[in-house]
């Protein structure tokens, strides 16, 4: 840690019972796994990565009452009581009647798009995340993103950035009617636009104009707890609000959701669809049982439904939620002291560094954001993900994109010295920035590009000097 940051690190309000050694490679050994990926960082191997910050899903710690859920798993193919035990948690935490399992949140995106969706279907969205966009694509369907302009501006502070425009959806609506629009989806909070919450009042708004078109309302609901976190902090009046009672807030006014347990329920695997409808849940269910398995396992070993019940409570937990934030924001922080350009207001589950200001020297076509991941990962072994125009493809339509790099935080994993090493050595790529070339594709597949893409650094002009490796 340096001695210069006068943040006190925020206290984790857990302790280590088990722990897993890191491994730490060296500049050569970094090199040569980064030629070997074809400078794609999902093609690495865990073993060559010091601080993983690749993503949140599915890389969370489970708590020792989760890793005690798994010894009591009821393994029936048919009504096992886990499944019961996670009906029910998700009954009183949702109000949905109806809850399929399925095995992770893009599953739960497949039967739900390949129900509700078809050839020319349009689907409005705040932003839609790349596995939704992709689903609704492989059905037919048109995605549109409907945030409010300031989502799209790094360094607006507005509180509600994942705000949907309702000025824009209700004309949408107006022009495409429900016999074009099976559904409305709204994602909190937004992944793909920064981590940012939606406001209970924006989404009542969503609500009232989307139920007047007599449409039905989706939440994509990964991290449903966090955006309560948000809505507890900065909505007038919500402070005296569980957790959980601003989740019902939410959710009442929706006729189902998704969900990714990877992220707010704190497990491995898992995820489910929960809806209202009961013609819509018959149809999921012949679905889940095609796609994921029969309906009290979804795709899942029937411990994991067990562990999923309890990771789906604890994150309700203020004190978690509290510390998650926090930890966060202190990564932000040290970062912020170093210059380094981030999107604003820091949200949820991550921190975005704003690529077109940390690499103003390059131009899109020079592939900045995977530029900066592979530096990153270069200088210390820190793995970072790109969200902008390579994995998303440029957003016809709306003349608008993000160019981000992820630093995404797993769940209860990394402690506070970690981060401070993250915030050294992404303020070191940052001091020699101007060093930075771009980079060019060798491969680029047409679907979710970003998994298996090739990439090779960009012609050096003869005058740049050679990129450093440490
Ligand atoms: C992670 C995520 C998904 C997809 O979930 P997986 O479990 O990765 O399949 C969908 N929407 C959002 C907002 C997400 O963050």
């Amino acid at each position: 840690m340096t001695p210069d940051d006068g943040t006190p690190p925020p206290f984790e309000p857990y302790r280590a019972k088990v722990i897993e050694r890191i491994p730490n490679p060296g500049p050569a050994e970094r090199e040569a796994a980064l030629v070997r990926a074809h400078f794609n960082l999902f093609q690495l191997r865990s073993d060559e990565i010091r601080v993983d910050l690749l993503t949140d899903s599915g890389t969370g710690a489970m708590s020792d009452r989760q890793w005690a859920a798994l010894m009591v798993g009821d393994e029936s193919y048919a009504g096992s009581r886990n499944f019961a035990h996670f009906e029910a948690v998700v009954k009183d935490l949702t109000g949905f009647p109806y809850i399929l399992p399925a095995h992770q949140g893009r599953a739960a995106e497949n039967l739900l798009f390949s129900t509700l969706c078809r050839p020319g279907s349009v689907i409005p969205n705040n932003m839609h995340f790349d596995t939704t966009q992709a689903h609704v694509l492989h059905n037919g369907g048109r995605p549109v993103n409907l945030a409010i302009a300031e989502a799209y501006d790094p360094e607006s502070d507005m509180p509600f950035k994942g705000n949907v425009d309702v000025g824009a959806l209700e004309t949408l609506l107006n022009m495409e009617g429900p016999e074009r629009v099976p559904l409305v989806m709204v994602t909190i909070t937004n992944n793909t636009g920064g981590g940012q919450p939606v406001s209970l009042a924006n989404f009542r708004e969503v609500a009232r104009i989307v139920r007047a078109h007599q449409i039905p309302l989706y939440l994509d609901m990964c991290r449903w707890a966090e955006n309560a976190y948000f809505v507890r902090e900065r909505e007038p009046g919500m402070r005296a609000h569980s957790i959980p009672e601003i989740g019902r807030a939410f959710f009442s006014l929706a006729d189902g959701a998704t969900m990714s347990a990877k992220k707010d329920g704190l497990v491995n695997i898992g995820g489910f669809v929960a809806t209202r409808d009961p013609s819509v849940a018959e149809r999921l269910n012949e679905a889940q049982i095609l796609f994921e398995g029969f309906t009290t396992y979804g795709g899942l070993a029937r411990r994991d439904l067990e562990a999923m019940a309890v990771g789906l409570q604890e994150a309700t937990d203020l004190e978690y939620l509290q510390h998650r934030i926090a930890q966060v924001r202190y990564l932000a922080e040290l970062l912020t002291k170093r210059g380094v350009p981030l999107f604003k207001p820091i949200g949820g589950h991550a921190v975005y560094l704003d690529v077109r200001r940390f690499l103003s020297h390059l131009s899109l076509e020079e592939l900045p954001g995977q530029a900066l991941v592979v530096e990153i990962y270069r200088e210390g072994a820190i793995r970072s993900v790109e969200v902008g125009s390579l994995m998303f493809g440029n957003q016809e339509g709306t003349g608008r994109s993000l160019e981000l790099v992820r630093l995404a935080i797993p769940r209860r994993v990394y402690s506070a010295a970690q981060l401070a090493y993250v915030a050294d050595c992404v303020g070191r790529v940052y001091a020699r920035r101007r060093e930075i070339q771009g980079m060019q594709y060798t491969h680029r597949p047409e679907r979710l590009p970003h998994f298996t893409a090739r990439f090779a650094p960009a012609m050096a002009p003869a005058t740049a000097p050679p990129v450093r490796s440490s």
